[in-house]
């Protein structure tokens, strides 16, 4: 499993998920806490903001390990924004490594991570364009379709989790969605975590020890906006 995190609320810089948190996703690249499956996240890692001017989600992704990049640091303290997204990878086996495997996907106008693994055969009938053979950016492809066609964020999530799980039923499907005021996300068969204060944390772990951590059901779709959170069973 991968781990990801996201933020919704007060602008703040990128650096907020990933180095400043004591188990921001900078010490989940290498030492995650509740990791089930595999034990670094060595495989690429991104991150994702919304930017108020271009009016669109900005990406920076990388094959190489989180704690590698020496431009990191700079950038992510620079890229500030009410909404914000990063994921670093353990690839799952058979799976290629390359930067259009790596999340946070993107349809142009919200940005998409996945910790998990399906077959890929279980959503291809519902798959769009995925931008790679990453079964992360099948499912991501999948979420982007419903959302062209219309479906709200929460419906266009619930179908696509509903439609993988009944093809392959041992699939792990754990999503997370950020757009410029909306954060949604699947906890399905993998940990998920929220925290609220000022604004909205979800990460697959706690990024740090303060009280305040609640895990999200298994099975369930959060929805958050800036006014609060709505969990609500998926079945
Ligand atoms: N299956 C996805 C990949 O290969 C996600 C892996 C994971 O959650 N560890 O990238």
């Amino acid at each position: 499993m991968c781990r990801h995190a996201a933020w919704l609320g007060p602008v703040r810089p990128v650096s907020w998920l990933v180095s400043e948190p004591e188990h921001g996703l900078l010490r989940q690249s290498y030492a995650p806490r509740m990791q089930r499956h595999g034990t670094v996240n060595a495989d690429g890692f991104g991150v994702g903001w919304y930017d108020e001017t271009l009016g669109r989600p900005v990406r920076y992704r990388r094959t190489v390990p989180l704690w590698t990049d020496a431009n990191l640091p700079g950038l992510a303290a620079a890229a500030r924004s009410a909404c914000l997204m990063a994921a670093v990878r353990s690839a799952t086996v058979g799976m290629p490594i390359e930067e259009t495997a790596t999340a946070p996907f993107t349809d142009g106008s919200r940005l998409l991570s996945h910790n998990g693994r399906v077959r890929r055969g279980a959503v291809r009938a519902i798959a769009g364009e995925p931008e790679s053979l990453c079964d992360s950016a099948w499912l991501a492809s999948a979420v982007f379709a419903r959302l062209g066609a219309g479906a709200s964020l929460g419906d266009a999530l619930t179908a696509v989790v509903r439609h993988a799980a009944v093809e392959d039923p041992p699939a792990r499907l754990n999503l997370l969605v950020v757009g410029a005021a909306e954060l949604a996300a699947v906890a399905w068969g993998d940990t998920l975590f929220t925290h609220l204060d000022e604004g909205v944390l979800v990460a697959s772990e706690p990024l740090d020890d303060r009280p305040g951590w609640r895990a999200v059901p298994d099975r369930t779709l959060l929805l958050a906006s800036p006014d609060g959170v709505l969990v609500t069973p998926i079945d």
